[in-house]
């Protein structure tokens, strides 16, 4: 509503009858110029600049990285202009057709947002860890949808990738998923989805290649990606310790993309379920080390899942910035509904969740980027951040009473939107029992 210059009382059935030109701002969302974050931070001098102001005012304490303080600025500033022009105009198409949006997809590679930390020498941004949490936490506030995209390609798939790719691989893999390829995670099953290393695909060795047959289930992304990492058991008799990680391209014979779900929420995120059908990938296509599989899935759900955490934080906080300024408009009873005291008490009290699930995320990225324990930090991260979405979409939607309750405003889509927190990338029972392991721990004298 920002961004095009409405009102926000105005429903959004009127803002989509308005073409772009008609809404005050111009809003051909397809001719924005916002700077990619790349071109931003080999500016040397606006990035200084701003690295001086910050650490004058306090936010920057002591002399990290230029890197680190230039993504602050920039995730402050610029994604959250990018996002608004670029891909808030889509979001409601998007959500109503299912389907991602290709120049959505093209602008975020554009942008440099697909391979924030890859090494600038494969085409990356060469940022760091905390940046790719920041830009999540800034997508999710104008789309879930989007954010989930820019946090796999980043959490997961570009890490496995950098840290444990071939020189071969990093050429033929890491150019691509920075500037022009997606990528999808293969791990969940039919059967093995929590208990996830119950997995049955299996990998059979036939001289210098494998063959792969089984089947994927929920694989986000799986509709636009060009590679897919999947876990599949080379040797059964060996239980998880036979699992390993494969680089599948998708055009390889065999690999079959199959409908993707009809979902809740996430609509324009696809998820579909993948078939192997002896599909035969060379022995160079191992990433990693045979066997290994398991520990990098976990290593890297574990990092993820702050990113999921900062998926939810956004989610919360852009529903909350979309409803306040209704109940600060809204008269009833000859007065604004914010200035009910029982309103704003509850106002409050959710602004103070979120701002305690932004600190907990912080804090988990601050400790993994440290190279300091965080696991049990992230589970409470995400778990936390997942209840905040939660209660913060419930009490928007009430908060804007029964407009709220239509699609004429984007609070219902936040409200569908935020279940999937407590599910992927570990469900929040799983984050509660991995806690309480630690916790059991740390009393063990
Ligand atoms: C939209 C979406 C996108 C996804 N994207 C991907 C992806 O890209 N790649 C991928 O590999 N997977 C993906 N997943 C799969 C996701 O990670 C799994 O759905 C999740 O791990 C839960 O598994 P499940 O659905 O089989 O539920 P189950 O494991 O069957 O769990 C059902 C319920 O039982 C509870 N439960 C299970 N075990 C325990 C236990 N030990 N203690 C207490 N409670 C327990 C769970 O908490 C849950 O409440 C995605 C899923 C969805 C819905």
């Amino acid at each position: 509503h920002q961004l095009r210059g409405c009102k926000l009382t105005q429903r959004r059935s009127d803002l989509r009858e308005n073409s772009p030109s008609k809404c005050g701002n111009s809003c051909d969302t397809r001719s924005h110029n916002t700077p990619s974050l790349k071109q931003y931070c080999n500016n040397t001098v606006i990035p200084t600049l701003c690295c001086l102001t910050l650490t004058l005012f306090g936010y920057v304490s002591n002399e990290k990285s230029l890197n680190f303080k230039c993504m602050v600025f920039y995730v402050f500033s610029l994604v959250k202009k990018y996002a608004q022009e670029r891909i808030a105009p889509f979001v409601s198409k998007m959500d109503e057709s299912s389907h991602m949006d290709d120049d959505v997809i093209q602008s975020l590679f554009e942008q440099g947002l697909m391979g924030i930390e890859i090494d600038p020498e494969f085409g990356g941004t060469g940022s760091t860890f905390f940046s790719s949490i920041l830009v999540i936490e800034e997508l999710a506030k104008v789309d879930p949808s989007v954010a989930v995209l820019c946090d796999i390609q980043n959490t997961l798939i570009n890490t496995l990738f950098s840290k444990l790719g071939t020189a071969e691989q990093k050429d033929k893999y890491l150019s691509h998923l920075s500037t022009d390829m997606v990528g999808s995670f293969c791990l969940s099953e039919a059967e093995s989805g929590s208990d996830a290393f119950a997995l049955k695909t299996r990998a059979e060795k036939h001289g210098d290649h494998y063959v792969i047959n089984g089947s994927k289930l929920w694989i986000s992304n799986a509709e636009h990606a060009g590679v897919f990492l999947v876990m599949a058991n080379v040797d059964p008799s060996a239980g998880y310790r036979g699992i390993t990680c494969f680089i599948v391209d998708k055009d390889t014979e065999g690999l079959e993309i199959c409908k993707k779900e009809n979902k809740l929420g996430l609509r324009a995120s696809s998820t579909c379920p993948l078939n192997f059908d002896n599909v035969k990938v060379p022995e160079k296509n191992i990433l990693g080390e045979i066997g290994h599989g398991y520990k990098y899935a976990i290593g890297m759900l574990n990092e993820g899942r702050i990113g999921i955490a900062a998926q939810m934080l956004g989610l919360a906080q852009g529903c909350f910035d979309h409803t306040i300024p209704y109940t600060r408009q809204r008269v009833q009873f000859g007065k604004r509904i914010f200035d009910f005291q029982g309103m704003q008490h509850q106002i409050a009290h959710v602004a103070t969740q979120i701002e305690a699930a932004r600190l907990l995320t912080y804090n988990a990225a601050r400790l993994k980027e440290a190279g300091r324990p965080f696991i049990k930090e992230a589970c409470m991260a995400k778990y936390f951040a997942a209840e905040v979405a939660t209660l913060t979409t419930s009490k928007c939607i009430e908060w804007m009473g029964g407009v709220g309750f239509t699609k004429d405003y984007p609070i219902e889509k936040y409200y569908r939107d935020c279940k999937i927190g407590t599910i992927y990338e570990g469900t929040t029972n799983i984050q509660l029992s991995t806690m309480a392991k630690f916790i059991d721990k740390e009393y063990d004298y």
